[in-house]
């Protein structure tokens, strides 16, 4: 059977097609190989960070009903962006340096392969449905800062002031207490120098003032049409105009719908040195699992770390966190993280619940 003819067969079964030597899914072209053999349950299927438990039972629901599933996963996560007790995401978010809220986000169509993106984008509360304008409307990829903002305004989003009362205040205690406590490297910490000179230690970015959270969201359908969305405050008290991994396709959220989703929270620098999103989902591509694909990409990140001394602890281990998460195209989806303790959240026919994630470290 030709790889067409078993897409076509997946696709009007409704994504439970038998499993065999038939079972190629993906849209190869004539004579090429499907991506991956279908093992898992078939969509719908929706996941996300540990903080998305209402994103993934809403966009579950959505494509249930029959919605997109690049505009159910921008809806899921909406309730977190609006949501102020969610310090790290949306309204309530924890600003920049300058007590100034900036957010990234990031969506990607399956489907159709097109991704929006926004960055450093102030005063405005849906930053992911502003991707999503990005990605409908437009012919770019990615809008930032002051650009973004009469983007969103030029579509209706109102302007709305993004520091909530209890974020300015935990920013303001930061500040007064900041002295050595920035994202500014002084010339005894930096890695690398014109010199040429390695240096290690000192502050940066893992001291324990600073936050990072996000939250990613993907979903497939019964048709196994894949989308995701990243969508953040990204890191605490970072300098200003600082564009975190969210935002960046391929580092903190990709789709491949022959393949899957992959999306990344924690520290984005590390995320987009290592093109983590990206990568995951060509580790899925290759044969590995869900997890195994996420615990493979945090090995590597982990690994590259080590050329960064002030990243790592004397044990070798990363001084950061880092989670992947992954969702394939045939419903099979897995996490890691680079430490134990962490969860996922997954909505699909057995209902919504909370999933340990498989880590690198004990
Ligand atoms: N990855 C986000 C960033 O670096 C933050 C996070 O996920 O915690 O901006």
């Amino acid at each position: 059977m030709n790889t067409e003819h078993s897409r076509r067969a997946f696709l009007a079964s409704g994504g439970v097609a038998a499993i065999g030597a038939a079972g190629l899914v993906g849209s190869a072209g004539a004579g090429e190989v499907g991506a991956f053999s279908r093992r898992g349950p078939g969509g719908p299927v929706v996941i996300s960070s540990g903080n998305g438990i209402r994103a993934v039972e809403r966009a579950y629901q959505m494509v249930i009903n029959g919605a997109d599933t690049a505009l159910a996963v921008v809806s899921g996560v909406g309730i977190v962006e609006a949501d102020p007790g969610d310090m790290s995401v949306g309204y309530g978010g924890l600003p920049n340096e300058d007590g100034v809220v900036q957010l990234d986000a990031s969506v990607m169509h399956g489907p159709t392969h097109k991704a929006g993106s926004v960055g450093a984008l102030e005063d405005t509360l849906h930053a992911a449905q502003v991707a999503l304008k990005v990605l409908q409307t437009t012919d770019h990829v990615m809008i930032v800062g002051d650009g973004a903002r009469r983007f969103a305004r030029a579509h209706g989003f109102p302007a709305k002031d993004m520091l909530s009362d209890q974020a300015r205040k935990v920013w303001l205690k930061w500040k007064m207490n900041n002295s050595s406590r920035d994202d500014w490297l002084d010339e005894s910490e930096r890695d690398w120098n014109p010199e040429g000179t390695q240096v290690a230690m000192g502050k940066g970015s893992e001291s324990a003032a600073f936050t990072y959270g996000t939250i990613h969201c993907g979903a497939v359908d019964g048709g196994g049409d894949v989308s995701a969305c990243t969508t953040t405050s990204g890191l605490s008290y970072k300098i200003p105009g600082r564009v975190g991994d969210s935002p960046i396709i391929g580092a903190g959220m990709y789709v491949d719908n022959e393949v899957g989703s992959a999306g990344a929270t924690g520290r984005g620098e590390s995320v987009i040195q290592s093109c983590g999103a990206f990568a995951v989902v060509r580790a899925m591509e290759s044969g590995m699992e869900p997890s195994e694909a996420c615990v493979h990409v945090l090995r590597g990140i982990a690994k590259k770390s080590r050329l960064q001394k002030r990243l790592t602890g004397n044990d070798g281990r990363p001084k950061f966190n880092v989670i992947m998460y992954a969702l394939r195209k045939d419903g099979v989806h897995g996490s890691a993280a680079m430490f134990p303790g962490a969860k996922y959240a997954v909505a699909d026919g057995q209902g919504s619940r909370k999933v340990a994630c498989a880590s690198v470290f004990e």
